[in-house]
């Protein structure tokens, strides 16, 4: 894995991106100016730009500038609180030009030349009914589409979001306002969204997310028509590797083996964090209403009955202390979960009241941690180029010797 020199501090692939991601960077405008024709690279913080390291990995591109602009733009008290946290959302990083190509610098310095995928129209695609894909899917790295929040989170909205979560927010912003939650986005339109990644962005993975519900009957009713849908056309299921979702733990195992059958690849149930009194306050809404133990029972079932790797709970990486994730991911590892793990973003919504990530060597910690879980117990997590935030894929590379 390639090493790269932040001043007097050597990190690999995995220890920069974590970094990058979880600092965010300043973008030059001239890299904008050069570069947004051809490649995916565009000023709207909705369509999740990211850029790809020498090596290969993956990494999202934040544009601290355009991301504060964007929060005071949205006229709600709550994101305008988050603006007083401004101040500790400063980076070194920045995308510069050096000669003909973009780069990454850390304070002035160039550490890396980088390289932006192709631009396709995805993002100024509408579909058949109208749906604009801007801010209901993104392209992530070189072969996936993922989407948003498929359908509303009612934990959220009934004052119980994640504390990290920026749609959760959105969601309790509006519920207190007592205006409606957005309906679910339709069966057809996420398959025509699929379908126009595949053909003309090369995607392979699709995450199909939404929000935390009460109603396990009701959130299986969109599941299995997004999957029903996606499964219904042959040429795009031949193109499609993985498909994930990531749902709230039914009580009745059955929907399960429904999505299943309806070629769903891997199933998550995340948790997010392992430390419990930790996450009573940052997700207290899976906590009161889904609770640890039925999350552990899903999980443990799915990995039971169809395999290693095909349960798998997201931890959001930076935000509990390195022993409590430690305990976490060692467990559910040992029972054949795969744990996966997404680099906080704090620039999204503070956390306990602090918008400050941990330094590398936590984020090594992790890595080295990860690495030996992969490998011990047999945990394969998609073999795709990677994701902008989660760092699995990448682990996985290093722990082969990629
Ligand atoms: S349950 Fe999911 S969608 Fe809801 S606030 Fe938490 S992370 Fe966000």
């Amino acid at each position: 894995m390639k090493k790269y020199k932040l001043q007097n501090t050597e990190v690999d692939s995995i220890e920069l991106k974590a970094l990058a991601v979880s600092r965010g960077m300043k973008v030059d405008k001239e890299v904008y100016r050069r570069f947004s024709e051809t490649c995916r690279l565009d000023m709207n913080p909705l369509t999740c730009n990211c850029f790809v390291l020498s090596d290969g990995t993956i990494v999202q591109l934040t544009d601290m500038g355009f991301h504060l602009k964007y929060l005071s733009g949205i006229l709600s008290w709550s994101n305008l609180k988050l603006l007083k946290y401004a101040s500790q959302l400063t980076t070194p990083f920045s995308l510069r030009l050096s000669g003909d190509s973009p780069a990454l610098f850390y304070e002035d310095e160039c550490v890396d030349i980088v390289s932006l995928p192709p631009r396709t129209d995805f993002y100024q695609r509408k579909t058949a009914s109208g749906t604009r894909f801007v801010g209901n899917s993104v392209l992530q790295g070189l072969d996936w589409v993922s989407f948003q929040c498929l359908w509303p989170c009612e934990y959220a909205a009934s004052g119980k979001p994640c504390e990290f979560c920026f749609s959760g927010g959105d969601f309790e912003t509006l519920a207190r306002k007592q205006k409606p939650l957005p309906a679910a986005l339709p069966a057809p339109d996420v398959a025509e969204i699929v379908q126009y990644a595949a053909e003309r962005a090369g995607v392979s993975g699709v995450q199909i997310t939404g929000g935390s519900t009460f109603d396990g009957q009701a959130e299986a009713e969109h599941i299995r028509a997004y999957l029903a849908a996606l499964a219904g056309d042959d040429a795009l299921r031949g193109k499609l590797k993985e498909l994930l979702l990531y749902i709230t733990p039914p009580s009745d195992r059955g929907l399960i083996d429904g999505y299943f059958e309806l070629s769903a690849s891997r199933i998550a149930c995340s948790l997010e964090l392992w430390d419990l009194e930790l996450a009573k306050t940052v997700t207290p809404g899976k906590v009161a209403y889904t609770t640890r133990e039925r999350h552990l029972d899903v999980l443990t079932y799915i990995a039971e009955k169809y395999g290693k790797a095909k349960a798998f709970s997201n931890f959001i990486i930076g935000i509990e202390p390195f022993e409590s994730l430690r305990e976490g991911a060692t467990y559910l590892a040992e029972r054949g979960v795969l744990p996966s793990a997404s680099v906080w973003m704090p620039m999204g919504r503070p956390v306990r009241g602090n918008m400050t990530p941990p330094g590398v060597d936590y984020y090594r910690r992790v890595k080295e941690l990860f690495a030996e879980l992969y490998v011990k117990h047999d945990l394969s997590p998609p073999e795709t180029r990677g994701l902008n935030v989660c760092i699995e894929r990448d682990i996985m590379r290093y722990a082969l010797g990629e």
